[in-house]
């Protein structure tokens, strides 16, 4: 799995986003289907097969986005991987875009950007409420002389995020009993990791004075730069093989795939986030009632500076604000009204009525959940 990072590391910067998040606020963008290795993930598995047939579109029944296999004209494994080529029947758009087109997903035929499957993994995403998509497309490799692709590929990931990893069953010396391992090397990238071995050639990420992932973490365990020697999926090789045998991902992976648990609570800090209540403003009605109104907001912990992929350019957080309740005086927990009628954006106006509340001091205690519940309390006085 040499140089299996493919991409520019940071092919969609221009366009990423649009500059208004507007009501996603915290929320991920179609552009961002994977950020940090923490929530749940759909795969989309392509399992993709040549027999000359441009036909033979066979989806597998059940859920949008099951494993499915898809015909291509051209033979995957006699195509060279990677990297975009002006003539795209040399790279693995010769095969990608066929396969794009068939499941609705449109390329834009020059450059291969944005790629089509980031479309994809996004639908995939809302279709199966997960937190985070990609498209993992398996190559039938078995009828091939070697196992390899021309350029000796056997396994790669498009770039930092995703969209898309190219597997093999047998993935070269690899051999499919591996196929476990290669893969979580892969996802690594996915959700930002880097590769610790020496890098096959200049200017390939992995890099000892790099930082990557969601939380901008050094790429410490490098073996070219970095100052740890420590087992891990990253390294490459049989050192993969054996880290993987043996649950090993050195911190700087864990920190780069956005797994990082300061607070040792063993929940990774990007899902152990908080609400915050802001512009609490009640009001007397009349016989005691009182009728309050405020903001909550999810707070996403914030972005590291990476030095390579695509920048995030907002703070991620996968949570809405839900389970939002109060009560008064230790009572009963009521729920908390969403203005527009349901809590399902980053940030609500929200609204409660009490009962009515007999002269004197009372206190109204108020708590909404994302990664963690949080809450405030206020004295609320009543009377004359
Ligand atoms: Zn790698």
């Amino acid at each position: 799995m040499l140089d299996d990072l493919r991409g520019p590391h940071a092919r969609e910067t221009a366009r990423a986003l649009p500059l208004a998040l507007g009501a996603l606020g915290a929320l991920p963008t179609a552009r961002e289907t994977a950020a940090f290795a923490a929530g749940s993930i759909a795969v989309a598995v392509v399992f993709v097969e040549s027999d000359g047939s441009l036909e033979a579109f066979l989806p597998a029944a059940g859920q949008y986005g099951a494993p499915r296999t898809v015909t291509t004209r051209f033979e995957p494994i006699s195509r060279p991987s990677g990297q975009f080529n002006k003539d795209y029947r040399l790279s693995d758009a010769g095969w990608r875009w066929q396969i794009m087109d068939k499941l609705g997903y449109a390329h834009d035929g020059i450059d291969d950007s944005p790629l089509p499957e980031r479309a994809y993994a996004d639908s995939v995403r809302r279709e199966t409420g997960a937190d985070w998509a990609f498209v993992l497309y398996v190559v039938d490799s078995l009828r091939d002389a070697d196992g390899m692709f021309p350029d000796g590929a056997i396994a790669y990931t498009a770039d930092l995020y995703g969209p898309y990893m190219v597997l093999t069953y047998d993935n070269d010396g690899y051999r499919f009993r591996h196929f476990d391992a290669v893969l979580a090397h892969e996802m690594g990238h996915v959700f930002g990791a880097l590769d610790e071995y020496a890098p096959p050639r200049p200017g390939y990420p992995s890099t000892g004075e790099l930082a990557s992932g969601y939380l901008g973490v050094r790429n410490r365990n490098a073996l070219k730069g970095g100052t740890t020697d420590l087992p891990c999926i990253m390294r490459g090789s049989q050192a993969t093989l054996d880290a993987f045998a043996m649950g090993e991902l050195c911190p700087s992976s864990v920190g780069q795939t956005g797994l990082r648990d300061r607070d040792g609570d063993a929940r990774p800090d990007v899902v152990a986030t908080r609400p915050r209540f802001d512009a609490v403003r009640p009001t007397a009605v009349n016989g005691g009632v009182f009728t309050v109104t405020g903001l909550v907001r999810e707070q996403p912990w914030p972005r590291g500076a990476s030095s390579v992929g695509t920048p995030f350019r907002h703070d991620i957080s996968i949570f809405v604000p839900h389970d939002l309740q109060f009560r008064v005086d230790g009572g009963e927990w009521l729920p908390l009204v969403a203005t527009d009628g349901r809590f399902d954006e980053p940030v609500e106006k929200w609204t409660l009525m009490t009962a009515a509340l007999a002269a004197g001091t009372h206190a109204l205690e108020v708590q909404g959940t994302t990664g963690e519940p949080a809450g405030f309390v206020k004295e609320l006085s009543a009377g004359p």
